[in-house]
């Protein structure tokens, strides 16, 4: 499986902390992957995330990316964009995703309001286009804010604690379209605090504490020392007994041997 982007030692420090917030972070997104970051609050997620997108420079370390472009990342962000009072429409807040997509004039035409729509559909809220984005109930904005990333890309979508603050329900169905979308072909990197969830959903399973505790498949992470302890307290019947899908099918591929050796003793 190809190579999408492979970051090596990302670190980075905020201005006027003493700390890092991510140390010697080394990972890599393959083609179909279904990652999720995992950890604890603060732990360096988002952050670990914003380098992968060029929102932040790594001050450490770096990113290459191989088959795909900065620009050809969809981004979901940990907390929307759009205020939630923000008076625009479905179709508005859609179509700011394909402004990414737009060189120096960005002037939306007839092809971005289809893509908007399309994506809107696939999502099955199409019937929402007409509405304020601000009268929509949770669920229904990460919907629509998901459409708006996939609009951004068809490669790689990149979502920072997508169901966080949804309903039980909402949750799940939010977990659905993601899965859906990775199985047509789409890879997801995905930081959530649902651990259960995410071991649920992803093929391999990145544990942040700073550092990285485990990078690799999510049937190993559940029998590693990281991953049992981050999973205790969770009941044996929120597990699956494997990963369903993606890289973990071949497990002897391992991006990230080293790390992961290290995260077994
Ligand atoms: P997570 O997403 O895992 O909750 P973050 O990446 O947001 O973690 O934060 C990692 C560390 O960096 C935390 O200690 C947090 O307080 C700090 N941090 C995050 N954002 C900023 C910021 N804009 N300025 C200063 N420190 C920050
Ligand atoms: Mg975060």
């Amino acid at each position: 499986m190809a190579t999408l982007i492979e970051c090596d030692s990302l670190s980075y420090r905020y201005e006027q902390s003493s700390v890092w917030a991510v140390k010697d972070v080394s990972f890599t997104v393959d083609e179909g992957d279904y990652i999720c970051v995992v950890g604890e609050n603060g732990s360096g997620k988002s952050t670990l995330i914003r380098m992968v997108i060029g929102l932040i420079k790594p001050m450490g370390g770096g990113i290459a990316f191989k088959g795909i472009g900065h620009n050809e990342i969809g981004y979901l962000p940990q907390q929307a964009p759009v205020q939630s009072d923000f008076p625009a429409s479905v179709m508005e807040v859609v179509l700011t995703g394909r402004l990414n997509k737009k060189g120096f004039l960005p002037f939306l035409g007839k092809s971005d309001a289809m893509a908007a729509e399309a994506n809107l559909e696939r999502l099955g809220a199409l019937g929402l286009r007409r509405r304020a984005y601000r009268e929509l109930s949770g669920g229904q904005r990460q919907r629509v804010l998901l459409a708006r990333a996939l609009c951004a890309s068809e490669k790689l979508l990149v979502l920072d604690e997508p169901v966080t603050g949804l309903d039980p329900l909402a949750q799940s169905e939010m977990y659905r379209i993601i899965r859906e979308l990775n199985e047509g072909g789409l890879t997801v990197l995905m930081v959530s605090h649902d651990v259960a969830g995410a071991v649920r959903a992803a093929g391999r399973i990145l544990h942040m504490d700073t550092e990285a505790l485990f990078f690799g498949n999510t049937d190993r992470y559940l029998l590693s020392e990281p991953g049992r302890g981050f999973l205790s307290g969770v009941a044996p019947r929120d597990i699956p007994p494997g990963a369903p899908h993606g890289a973990d099918a071949d497990i002897t591929k391992d991006a990230h041997p080293k790390r992961e050796g290290t995260s077994d003793v």
